[in-house]
């Protein structure tokens, strides 16, 4: 069935949107939440279980207690209130990634509620109010077999995968986000953006999306300009990229336009999005609230996070991004917005990087913002994607300005890194792109240049020294662009004049 869709911008002239999310974040702590198996991306199916993640009888969880101080420094982060008491809950339903037939979750005991986190899109700056930072544990993985789509839907059989199940998750839950109308699907990237920034510097979690160590669900709703409701939301599961995240907000809003136009509801339901297409589809309907059946968990004890622990924790937070970025703006004299700009490009980090592998802020960001972002667009992935490093673009950038090669050049070469040909200066020596010399060759083509066009010539010779522009680009051409134009230059004015 294909979704009929109204153009977006036409949905912002009858409808507000209403966004929200849902972020789960997996911590990178060695072992599991509850029990001493290892955490570690990739291993065997099921080799990374013990009595305790599969819920077997009798087996007892103990909390890890660096998890439980990774979710208060995100919260601290995130400028939330920490509880001074705690729980964890049962979440009670039965699917067989879940081997204990519940979910040890928190309920309404969370350890961190009433924060907020200010994201910057287009100069302006959008407040997202933070309503819960939890911890729980993820669920083992499935893997539908036989299917063209890897759901289950078509499928012969299901694997299940338990090495995840058990593994610390937060969960930072905002409040709906009205206001952001045309901006919502940036509203939506930027705030993950920055999330994930924000999780990134504070070292508690790898936050790879690609790997699901963050991963977002993205809740949409519209209502008619000038309601005093809001609309019924639908929410788009486990969006694992920043691009997706927008996406989903543009494809949901566009969607829901059009059924609101042809007098239909829109349901309460759960859609799985799709990064060919671009597009949602149905999932679980959420019109009946399930009853999970929420109970404090009764093999865990409470937690009563001291005082002294919580000061002491948010004391020792590292510089967060905003703060970093307020100081590099500074130290590289960009404005606020060009600053924000190149946050919501993902780029800060790649930047700084490159910074501090000896490029200059202006060649970094030029490389970064230029030419990297248009290779990463055409891929359509981020610029984190690239398979270039900013050691890489600095060593690029040191090439250019001891004049082995030219921009153009520099370009070539970075072709040959990002097809995995080795480091710039590798490919330069295995392309042959470095900028040729005063060499017999570059002499040769000179003196071709001048025999092939004797009219121009003979103008510089005149005296119309303009038209040597002509012969310097039949040089380059000749040279396929690795001589450098202000030798060739200087090469055919002592010839000439
Ligand atoms: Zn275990």
């Amino acid at each position: 069935m294909t979704d009929v869709l109204v153009d977006f911008d036409e949905v912002l002239e009858r409808y507000e949107p209403v966004i929200g999310l849902e972020t789960h974040v997996e911590l990178g702590t060695a072992s599991k939440m509850f029990c001493g198996c290892s955490t570690t991306f990739g291993a065997e199916p099921n080799t990374q279980t013990c009595p305790v993640c599969l819920g077997l009888p009798g087996a007892l969880p103990v909390a890890n207690a660096a998890a439980i101080e990774a979710t208060l420094r995100i919260g601290l982060a995130l400028g939330c209130r920490v509880a001074t008491w705690s729980r964890f809950s049962r979440k009670n339903y039965f699917y067989a990634d879940i081997p204990k037939g519940f979910q040890t979750t928190q309920y309404d005991e969370p350890f961190c509620t009433a924060g907020h986190l200010d994201v910057e899109v287009d100069g302006e700056t959008y407040r997202v109010e933070i309503e819960r930072v939890h911890l729980e544990e993820d669920t083992g993985k499935n893997l539908h077999v036989g299917g063209s789509t890897g759901r289950i839907h078509g499928a012969d059989h299901s694997l299940i995968d338990y090495n995840r199940a058990g593994i610390p998750l937060v969960e930072i839950v905002t409040r709906p986000i009205p206001g952001t109308n045309v901006k919502a699907p940036e509203v939506a990237r930027a705030y993950v953006t920055e999330l994930r920034e924000i999780v990134k510097a504070l070292g508690v979690s790898e936050v790879k999306m690609e790997e699901g160590n963050l991963r977002s669900d993205v809740n949409v709703s519209l209502a008619p300009i000038g309601s005093l409701e809001w609309g019924t939301r639908t929410e788009t599961k486990n969006v694992n990229s920043l691009r997706s995240v927008e996406r989903s907000v543009r494809f949901e809003m566009r969607r829901q336009a059009a059924l609101l136009d042809a007098g239909e509801r829109i349901f309460q339901e759960t859609r799985h999005f799709h990064e060919d297409t671009g597009s949602t589809s149905p999932g679980r309907s959420k019109e009946e609230a399930t009853d999970y059946r929420y109970f404090p968990e009764p093999d865990l004890v409470p937690v009563a996070p001291d005082e002294e622990w919580v000061a002491s924790l948010a004391a020792a937070l590292p510089e967060l991004p905003a703060a970093r970025r307020a100081r590099l703006s500074e130290e590289w004299g960009l404005s606020a917005t060009e600053m924000a700009w190149l946050a919501n490009a993902g780029a800060v980090g790649l930047v700084g990087d490159t910074v501090e592998a000896g490029a200059s802020p202006a060649d970094a960001r030029k490389w970064w913002l230029g030419e990297l972002a248009r290779r990463a667009n055409d891929a359509g992935v981020e610029l984190a994607e690239l398979a270039v490093t900013p050691a890489q673009v600095a060593e690029l950038v040191s090439l250019v300005a001891a004049g082995t090669i030219n921009d153009q050049l520099a370009r070539q070469t970075l072709d040959g890194v990002l097809a995995g040909e080795g480091d710039p200066a590798q490919v330069v020596e295995a392309r042959g792109l470095a900028v040729m010399g005063e060499s017999d060759e570059l002499v040769a083509a000179v003196d071709a240049a001048i025999e092939g066009n004797p009219d121009v010539a003979e103008k510089v010779r005149g005296g119309k020294v303009q038209a040597i522009g002509a012969l310097v680009g039949a040089v380059m051409k000749t040279t396929r662009g690795k001589a450098d134009a202000a030798t060739v230059k200087r090469m055919l004015e002592e010839r000439l004049t």
